[in-house]
Parts: structure tokens; sequence; C-alpha cells
């Protein structure tokens, strides 16, 4: 495995919509977290090869302490020569000292959590940061020298799209998240009365592909942009199915099968049962439910998926169940085929759920 997901669960405040697992830090947590973290890095050290890409999600990496975060940049893994590190952080928590730091430490790439540069807006997701502070953040990162990606969520109804768009589009970062909101039940938002709308998600997704299009990004997955070459290493690899490394709490692996399974999943429990020293849960993934993964994955993505590429992983023939939805999808206009590989258009990008369940349906 050549690529590390590293979970940071650690947050100054707790998002009303947040679906992740994050915590407000407790006396000792951050302590006990890094301590076991270390081992767990060690007993895994083994089994990678030199990182291609390494991640640290959170939770807001970015809000450990200095000292904290030194420990948690040296896990004593190696890195490959050029590979991608990336931290997600909050414009509330970096400053230039905390910027030069991270880059002494290896960090080259940051996720900046920005959401929206509209003060209502950020009000009303609850965020602690207001407009000027991520202009200022992000500002100062790319001033660093670091690749820059930032988080947008759009669709509130508040909102106004396509300012927060072009607002994205003139900062200088090479790569764009522009998530819809999910509102996710039970959650504070959920309570509040604010409600999901497809139609309107749907439309700010088809204003950021024009509007960062015209900025020279391409829109290589469903919610992301990038301008060439700034696409985010790690992340294909999740869309691409390959393997990946976790380490964490409530962190995922996607790690190479033994037997008959084509791959293992191993998920770590949350925070307090990972100290108290409980291991991941384990899920065997068969060659079968590995290429039904890899077309929902792939098919978010622009480059598509190769079905030859997942023949010769799984030794499964698949070709003559799914080239008939194939040819159905691209007489509809949601998809290119060229020779055996899947290629979403904009429409099916914007579709794709009736894009996945044909060929899921055709394996089944
Ligand atoms: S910053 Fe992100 S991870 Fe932390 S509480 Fe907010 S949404 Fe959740």
């Amino acid at each position: 495995m050549t690529s590390l997901y590293v979970h940071v669960p650690f947050c100054p405040t707790i998002c009303p919509y947040c679906d992740f697992h994050a915590v407000r830090r407790t006396r000792g947590a951050v302590e006990a977290y890094l301590k076991r973290l270390r081992a767990d890095a060690r007993a895994l050290a083994p089994r990678l090869s030199p990182l291609e890409t390494l991640y640290f999600g959170g939770g807001t990496p970015s809000y450990l302490r200095e000292d904290e975060l030194r420990a948690l940049l040296d896990l004593g893994l190696s890195l490959a020569a050029g590979a991608e590190v990336t931290l997600e952080a909050n414009p509330g928590t970096l400053n230039r000292r905390r910027l030069a730091l991270l880059s002494t430490l290896g960090v080259n790439r940051l996720s900046i959590g920005v959401q929206s540069f509209q003060d209502r807006v950020l009000r009303a997701l609850g965020r602690a940061h207001r407009a000027r502070g991520a202009y200022r953040a992000v500002a100062e990162a790319l001033e660093a020298g670091f690749r820059v990606s930032i988080d947008l969520i759009l669709g509130l109804p508040e909102q106004d799209v396509e300012a927060d768009l072009k607002a994205a589009a003139r900062l200088g970062v090479g790569h764009v998240s522009a998530y819809t909101l999910i509102v996710e039940p039970g959650t504070p938002l959920a309570l509040s009365g604010v409600a999901e709308d497809p139609d309107r998600e749907a439309r700010a997704l088809r204003l950021a592909e024009e509007i960062l299009g015209e900025a020279g990004f391409v829109r290589y997955e469903v919610a992301n942009f990038a301008r060439p070459g700034e696409e985010a290493r790690h992340n294909l690899t999740y869309w691409r199915m390959e393997f990946w490394a976790a380490l964490g709490p409530a962190a995922a692996s996607h790690e190479p099968g033994e037997g008959g399974a084509y791959a293992v999943r191993r998920t770590n429990p949350p925070l307090f049962r990972w100290l108290a020293g409980e291991g991941p849960e384990r899920e065997a993934i068969s060659p079968e439910e590995h290429v039904r993964e890899a077309l929902m994955m792939g098919l978010r993505t622009r480059e598509g998926v190769d079905v030859g590429v997942l023949e010769r992983r799984t030794g499964l023939t698949l070709w003559p169940r799914l080239a008939e939805p194939a040819k159905r999808l691209a007489d509809a206009g949601l998809l290119a085929v060229r020779g055996r590989r899947l290629i979403p258009t904009s429409r099916g990008l914007d579709l794709v759920h009736s894009l996945v369940l044909p060929f899921w349906e055709a394996l089944s």
C-alpha cells in the first residue's frame, strides 16, 4: 500500500451539520491519541511501501498545538520522492507561523474548510470563521508555497452561489471541492428545519462547472474541480478503488484481501473505544462486491472506469453483462464508451445514480 489516511478527530467546535467523527478536545485525550497512533503506525509500517500520498483528515488536524503537530507529522513512515502530503485545516487555525511549521514538517498541500465567502451563510452553518478570515488564510497558505484546495458548501437557501463560486475562481487555488449540503438526520441542522433540495443542488453544481470551468478548472469528479495537474492524488486512490491503509479512530482502510476475498476493509472504532484498545471491524470484500464498489466510485469521475482493469483485478468476465447497459446509457447521453472504458459525460456526472444503477442491475 502506498496511500495512508490518518484521522484526527479533534475540532474546536462541533458544526451543527457535522456527520464526521469529531470531538472537542478533553484533558489528556490528544496525548493518548498520539501515543496510540504512534504504536499503530509502528505496527503498520512493514506493510507499507514508501507512501505516495499521506492524508491527515478530520476533525480539524490543524487545530492541534505545535508540539502535537510535530508528533503527528513524525510517525516514522517513509515517503516516496514527490509524495503528496495533505492536511485538512480550518481558516481560524492557520497563521503565518503555523504555516511555516507545517511546511517544515513536510505538509505540501492544504485542504481548507472555507465553505462560503458570505458571513450569513457561515453563521447559518455554525462555522467559527468569517469570510475575511477565509480570504486571509488562503492567501497566506498560497504565499507560503502550499498547493491549496478549498471546500465549499453549495446550495443553502440564503446563499448567493454564483458569488461564492466567482470568489473561489479568483483566489488562485488549484483545487475546489464543491459539496452540496447533506442534512444528516439527527444533526442540529436537520433539527433546525433546513432540508436538502436536490434541484437547487443540481443547479449549484452546474453553475460550479460553468464558472470554475471558465477559470480553467476541470470537473474531474462529481463535486471536485482542479486545474490541470492539481487533482487530489490521494482521493483518486479512493475513486479508483485502489488499496490504502488507515490509522486513527473511525478510519477505514481498503487492503488486499486473503483467501477468496479481493479486499478487506478495516474500520476502527470511535475515539474512546479505540483508546481503550478495541480493534477494527473487519469486512471481507468479494470480487463481485469490489466490481460494484469500483463502478460506484469510478463513475463519479471524469476518467470513468476501465472494465478491462476490473476484469484483470478480479478474474471475472464482466463485459458481456455490462456492454448492453453501457450502450443504452451512451444513447441517453450519460456516457461515452471507449473500448471497455466507461466515461461519464457532464450530464452523467449530474445523474450519477442513474448511471450506476443499470450496471448494478446487470451484475445482479
Ligand atoms: S470542522 Fe468539519 S469535522 Fe469539525 S465539526 Fe465542523 S464539519 Fe465536523
